[in-house]
């Protein structure tokens, strides 16, 4: 058994299946998001964890796993929001104890980078931080506004720009239909912007939803309407046709997506935007909705 304490439900993006789970926090700083339920259990409310406990935690499991393990995934949803002296120390025992490390990353807020200096940020990619999860959502200030990011389009470019600066590699969240019916076009459009305005190494869409009903979400955005699922398509569509990106692995296939898509932009933009426009005219394979796992 990994000596770590857990506070469930633990959360990590799915290419960190290998990975492991580190938390040096508990839950997130923000919570206020109103589209997201992940950190909203009374045991994930947000705290630091006591630097010699996670201290502990990566010298015993280097005693037990020392040479096994390869990445590391700092939890819970805003790691980065810790001072980064405290990072600094975290990352260098990582190196001592876990030697066979190669790729340590964490889930980020663009507010967690607003006080830090480029030169911290330079010093985190140095002691091995190198990916990064960012979930900008929209690249939209009023649907920003609407779902209460805490974020701007200014704010998260700032963020991702510092980090790409340093040499982290940056995987961009989308959330198609985030906006809903009002806001969908200005959505896509700006999600777009956003992404060439920093051009992520990587960059996903997942399909908005809320398994626990929209309550929360339309509280804050009474307007709110679901788009249909081929209006989720017009979105994309309009959300690809904008991206003038040089080198992004784009993934568009959680398990809350219809439409499975793949590649590199720009290199495959022109088949991505063939395989959405097929996806409209009722032509494409989409994921049967048993299996869209939410
Ligand atoms: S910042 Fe991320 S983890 Fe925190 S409430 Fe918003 S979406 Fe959820």
């Amino acid at each position: 058994m990994i000596p770590i304490r857990y506070v469930e439900p633990v959360f990590r993006p799915p290419s960190e299946a290998e990975s492991l789970i580190l938390p040096v926090t508990d839950g997130c700083s923000w919570n206020q998001c109103t589209f997201c339920e992940m950190y909203t259990a009374p045991q994930k409310k947000f705290r630091a964890r006591d630097e010699a406990e996670v201290l502990d935690s990566i010298r015993a499991t280097g005693e037990r796993y020392g040479s096994d393990i390869r990445r590391v995934f700092l939890a819970d949803g805003d790691a980065l929001v810790l001072p980064t002296r405290r990072l600094l120390t975290v990352l260098e025992a990582i190196r001592t104890h876990l030697p066979a490390v190669r790729r340590i990353s964490s889930y980020c807020l663009p507010r967690n980078l607003k006080k830090k200096s480029q030169q911290e940020i330079d010093e985190l990619a140095a002691a091995g931080l190198s990916m990064v999860y960012v979930g900008a959502e929209s690249g939209d200030d009023a649907v920003l506004a609407a779902v209460s990011k805490g974020e701007t389009f200014d704010s998260t470019v700032d963020a991702l720009n510092k980090l790409g600066a340093a040499g982290i590699s940056r995987s961009v969240m989308i959330l198609n239909g985030l906006g809903g019916r009002e806001l969908s076009r200005q959505h896509a459009e700006n999600s777009a912007r956003l992404a060439n305005a920093t051009q992520p190494e990587y960059l996903a869409t997942l399909v908005v939803s809320f398994p626990k009903g929209e309550q929360r979400l339309r509280a804050g955005f009474p307007g709110w309407e679901p788009l249909t699922q081929p209006e989720l398509f017009a979105e994309m569509e309009i959300f690809l046709d904008g991206l003038e990106l040089k080198r992004t692995v784009f993934r568009s296939d959680h398990a809350s997506n219809w439409l499975i898509l793949k590649g590199t932009l720009g290199a495959d933009k022109e088949r991505l935007l063939a395989q959405v426009r097929q996806a409209i005219a009722g032509e494409a394979k989409l994921r049967p909705a048993w299996a869209r796992g939410l």
